[in-house]
Parts: structure tokens; sequence; C-alpha cells
């Protein structure tokens, strides 16, 4: 690993000796352009939609002003272009919400199988559209656990819509949840749930990276898809304030199974998730 230090160079009172500081800024350094590398991504992918918008305008101006069938095409086009800006500030008001959230600890009680009846309700139609059904197996004794509502359905709305969009030639997406006497990575009593899809599978060489923002293993499908590549990353953050982990299994030609891991109680440091 490359590490960064600043240096400074101390003369000591009595003039023959001096002092060398070595500071290890490459957290810092690491930091500084990871940032640079977001704001970069975020022009480029606001600055495509805008772009094609422009062109579009420009043309209704000039040759296709009198054309109604080009227009209306034109039009079309334009709306979904502004959908995708549209989604991509949503998610990016999202991601910063939830960055923010992330040292406060959740202390609603909920219900997980409600959470995921109500996402499996609000997917239907979309599945329905994609020729997708749902197989749930939400156990016989209702889960409840300590986690904020709003996100957790967000986490499962994202996971279970990835899953629909990917996986829709598998026909049909499992959730499934499971209890845990004892995660043995989280050291507690803790709930497993399963979202599995039987699509397309992602190579074993994104599997790393997956979460991070604007990382996607097929840029040009999910681009296709409406997709802002930022839905992972927004889950990520969500476990992490839950203190849980997510893991991700796929095998190509089979089909992924993501399973996200939480605590039953919320306590003790922030985990990270782990791949
Ligand atoms: P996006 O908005 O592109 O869907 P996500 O952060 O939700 O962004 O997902 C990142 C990438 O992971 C996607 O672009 C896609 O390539 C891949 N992916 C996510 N879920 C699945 C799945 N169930 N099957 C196959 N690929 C998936």
């Amino acid at each position: 690993q490359d590490l960064t230090f600043r240096v400074t160079v101390r003369p000591v009172a009595d003039q023959r000796v001096i002092l060398l500081c070595f500071l290890d800024v490459t957290h810092l350094e690491q930091a500084g352009q990871m940032r640079r590398d977001f704001v970069a991504n975020v022009s480029h992918e606001l600055r495509t939609p805008l772009t094609a918008l422009m062109g579009f305008i420009e043309t209704l101006r000039g040759p296709a002003r009198d054309d109604v069938a080009a227009r209306e095409r034109f039009l079309d086009i334009m709306e979904g272009e502004a959908g995708r800006m549209n989604r991509l500030v949503g998610d990016l008001l999202s991601l910063s919400r939830v960055e923010g959230d992330e040292r406060v600890r959740p202390r609603d009680q909920v219900n997980l199988g409600e959470i995921l009846s109500s996402v499996l309700r609000t997917l239907k139609q979309l599945a329905g559209d994609a020729g997708v059904t749902f197989d749930e197996d939400f156990g016989a004794e209702p889960v409840v656990l300590t986690g904020d509502a709003d996100q957790l359905m967000q986490v499962f709305t994202n996971l279970v819509e990835n899953a629909i969009k990917y996986g829709a030639s598998g026909k049909r997406v499992t959730l499934r949840i499971e209890r845990s006497a004892r995660d043995p990575a989280l050291r507690a009593p803790a709930v497993r749930v399963h979202v599995i899809d039987y699509g397309p599978g992602i190579d074993a060489v994104h599997l790393p990276r997956l979460t991070e923002r604007f990382y996607r293993a097929d840029s040009h499908r999910s681009r296709a898809l409406g997709g802002t590549g930022l839905g992972l990353a927004i889950v990520k953050h969500i476990i992490n304030r839950h203190r849980g982990r997510l893991k991700i299994e796929s095998e190509l030609g089979q089909g992924t199974q993501f399973t996200v891991v939480l605590p039953l109680q919320i306590s003790g440091p922030r985990g990270e998730s782990q791949l």
C-alpha cells in the first residue's frame, strides 16, 4: 500500500540536532481523492441527460419544429432523461441523509414481516410487468427488531427492485426471513433476510465493489433500466447504521442472493458491512 506522510523539520534547542516529524496522512489523502471522484461522477451523471435535453430542445426549435410525430417522440425521450435526473437527485439526497444519520442509533421497534409485505405491495406492479412472481417465507412468528422503519423499507425496496430488474429472466424472486439465535459475525441474536433471484448472476470480480457509489457490474444494462448506481451504496449505509452486515453471493447463469443480517437489538460499535 502507498502511504502519504506530511514531514515537518524542527531544530532542537542546542542546534546540533533536528527533529523530523512524520505524520501519516494517507487516510486524509484517500478521503480527499474519494470526494473528488464523487463530485466528478455526479457531474458526469448529470451532464449526460442534460446534454441530451439540450440537444433535443435545439432540434425541436429547428429542424423538427413542424414535424408533429418527431416532436412527440422527442418529448417522450426528454421526459425519460428528466426522469433520470430526478431519480439521481433523489438518490443523492437519500445518500446524504443516510450518511448523516449513520451515527444516530435507530430506536423504533419494527415488525420486519410487515415491512417486507409493504415492500412487495409497492413493487407488485413492477414485478407483474416484468413477468416476475414473489415467493415469500416470513416464518410463523413475527420478527420485531430495533430499527428505522423508513430506512429498512428503502433497503428491501432497493434489493427487491434490483432482483426484479436484473433477474427478470428467472421469473421468480424469493424473500425469506430466518432467525439466528446467535449470528457468529455479529455475536448477537439476529435475523437474516434473503432476497434471491434466478437471473443471469454477477461475475465474481464485481462483488467486492458493488456497494461503491456509481459502481455498476453492467453499466449499459443499469442505465437502460434507469439505474443510478447508488442503490446498493444507500443499502450499505443503512445496514451499517443498524450495525448489521450485507452478504452478496452469486453464480453466473444461476442467480444472485443478497443476505441482510440485522441484530435484533442494536448495541456496540458500528459494524462494517462484509462482502
Ligand atoms: P443501479 O441503480 O445501477 O441498479 P445499484 O447500486 O442498485 O445500482 O446496483 C449496482 C449494480 O449491481 C447494478 O448496476 C447491477 O450491475 C448490479 N446488480 C445489483 N443487483 C443485481 C442483481 N440482483 N442481479 C444482477 N446484477 C445486480
